[in-house]
């Protein structure tokens, strides 16, 4: 039996042309012509490239635990998985489960931070081969693929002078990122993710391929720009609206004390304000080895301003903006006019030393309006992670429209989250027991959750956070018109 590809593992996806002749062949909006129905028993494979591997197959295990980003792989396991290698597959799966009677959770990168997609018993349709891309540039638009990574598609629209808030890994691919919402770079400027879906092809739980948007189907794309993991459809591919190429992007660091974070946070709050509308402020609350040896670790505040400005001139008066007043000058180390791209700020998240292993990792996040107190709260538990590689994110915004047209409905001006990072399973437990102890640090200061960053398997009286109360109950009300015979799993926690 064939041995599972992870995403990362592997290079470019299918090539423009292969995508064109799928796309060419389907057309968004047609309907799938009604597939062979397979028949039904646990001995039940693809043809050709698709996979099918069963639980107590000999390889199950390897498969099951290459299915998440992490070397953290969560206790639940499918009947089945399957990785079709195209639409036609994805439709006859999508059969094969109905006949029997198996739920099925759907995963395209799998770096859901609950590992949402591995669900106890059902059918688990990875869409590891949806990876193509179609860029524009006379039109700015893009159609991808969901297991294309946020990296690939940034290459893509780089060289037609284009770019997109993709999410700040390179590994993060668009499905269900964009699902759940999207906050990745300069997304003040550019907008959450979901936000720039202009359209989508979705496969409904009948197997019909649907052009979520067209009429009749406006809930559908309405669902498609935030449901995340309440998702009631597959989505193999997206229709993104871009935005012009910044001609000169420019990397600023501040460091400074970890116990400085509030006054770094009220500093950089003020200016985010004052309006910088071409600029990215993110904070990380990290530890540093002691001054010497044996000494104890030091938490630091590294404050990360990044420039997308028109001209260097431009970048410039950004610059001035933020060194007048005195927190700038007080900073222990800074850099700053650091030429960058996009590239450059996402390269970062791959370490060529180590592959793309991160190891094993836990996260808790909340948006907030009071970031200053929770930057507190946060670094105070850096500072006790049993994990040196643990750390906390800030991020600050100015824009904080919701819209009628999308899920997406829990946002503030801060966002604050606690990334644990280890490597042994054998500092599970400790590990996971820091990452919820965060949870309950942050949670005071929470205005809402996101749920691309939620695990609601571990507290399902969140996912009623993550959204508002109306749209919570449209989407509810939706899956029930969509999937009436629930085929798809609901939020993790409720199903
Ligand atoms: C290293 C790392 C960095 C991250 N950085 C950011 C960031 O900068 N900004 C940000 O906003 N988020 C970030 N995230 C969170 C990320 O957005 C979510 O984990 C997101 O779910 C990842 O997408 P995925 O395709 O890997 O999802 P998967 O793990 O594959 O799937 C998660 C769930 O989404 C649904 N789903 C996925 N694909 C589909 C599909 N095609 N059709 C229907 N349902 C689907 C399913 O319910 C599934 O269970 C990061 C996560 C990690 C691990």
């Amino acid at each position: 039996m064939s041995r599972p590809g992870r995403q990362q593992k592997d290079g470019g996806g299918i090539t423009r042309r292969q995508l064109m002749a799928a796309l060419g062949q389907l057309g968004i909006g047609s309907l799938l012509g009604a597939c062979a129905a397979p028949s039904g028993n646990a001995a039940w494979r693809l043809p050709g490239a698709g996979t099918v591997v069963h639980r107590g197959d000999p390889d199950y295990e390897t498969w099951r635990s290459a299915m998440p980003w992490q070397g953290w792989v969560a206790p639940r396991r499918p009947e089945s998985i399957v990785r079709p290698a195209d639409r036609t597959q994805l439709c006859e799966a999508l059969q094969q489960a109905r006949r029997q009677g198996q739920r099925v959770a759907i995963k395209s990168g799998g770096h859901s931070v609950s590992e949402a997609f591995l669900r106890d018993g059902g059918m688990l349709v990875d869409l590891h081969a949806f990876r193509g891309v179609d860029v524009d540039a006379g039109s700015a638009t893009a159609a991808v693929e969901p297991s294309l990574w946020g990296r690939d598609l940034a290459l893509h629209l780089t060289r037609a002078g284009l770019a997109f808030p993709v999410a700040h890994c390179a590994t993060v691919p668009m499905g269900g990122y964009l699902l759940g919402g999207g906050v990745g770079i300069n997304t003040d400027q550019w907008g959450i993710g979901c936000h720039a879906v202009t359209g989508a092809e979705v496969m409904l739980a009948d197997g019909t391929l649907v052009d979520a948007g067209s009429a009749g189907h406006e809930d559908l794309l309405w669902a498609v720009r935030g449901a995340g993991t309440g998702f009631f459809g597959v989505i193999t591919r997206y229709r993104l609206r871009c935005a012009p190429l910044p001609r000169d992007i420019r990397e600023n660091v501040f460091v400074f004390p970890a116990a400085r974070a509030a006054e770094v946070v009220e500093w950089l709050e003020a200016l985010v304000e004052q309006g910088m509308p071409d600029t990215e402020v993110m904070l990380l609350l990290a530890n540093s080895p002691g001054p010497s040896a044996g000494a104890p670790p030091v938490t630091l505040c590294i404050a990360r301003v990044v420039f997308f400005c028109a001209s260097e001139n431009a970048s410039r008066e950004r610059l001035a903006q933020v060194l007048a007043g005195p927190m700038a000058s007080q900073a222990l180390f800074k850099e700053t006019m650091k030429a960058a791209t996009i590239d450059s700020l996402m390269i970062g998240s791959v370490d060529a030393a180590r592959g793309l292993g991160f190891g094993r990792s836990h996260v808790n996040t909340i948006w907030t309006a009071r970031t200053a107190e929770a930057a507190t709260a946060a670094a105070a538990q850096v500072s006790l992670a049993p994990s040196p590689k643990s750390h906390a994110v800030i991020s600050l915004r100015k824009h904080t429209a919701l819209r009628d047209d999308a899920c997406f409905s829990a946002l503030d001006r801060g966002f604050v989250g606690c990334y644990g990072v280890w490597d042994k399973a054998s500092d599970d437990a400790a590990n996971i027991a820091w990452s919820e102890a965060s949870r309950e640090a942050l949670q005071p200061y929470a205005s809402g959750n996101y749920i691309n960053e939620l695990d609601a398997f571990r507290r399902p009286d969140l996912l009623e956070r993550a959204f508002s109360a109306q749209a919570f109950a449209r989407l509810q009300a939706l899956r029930k018109r969509y999937d009436p015979q629930g085929l798809f799993h609901d939020f993790p926690g409720l199903s």
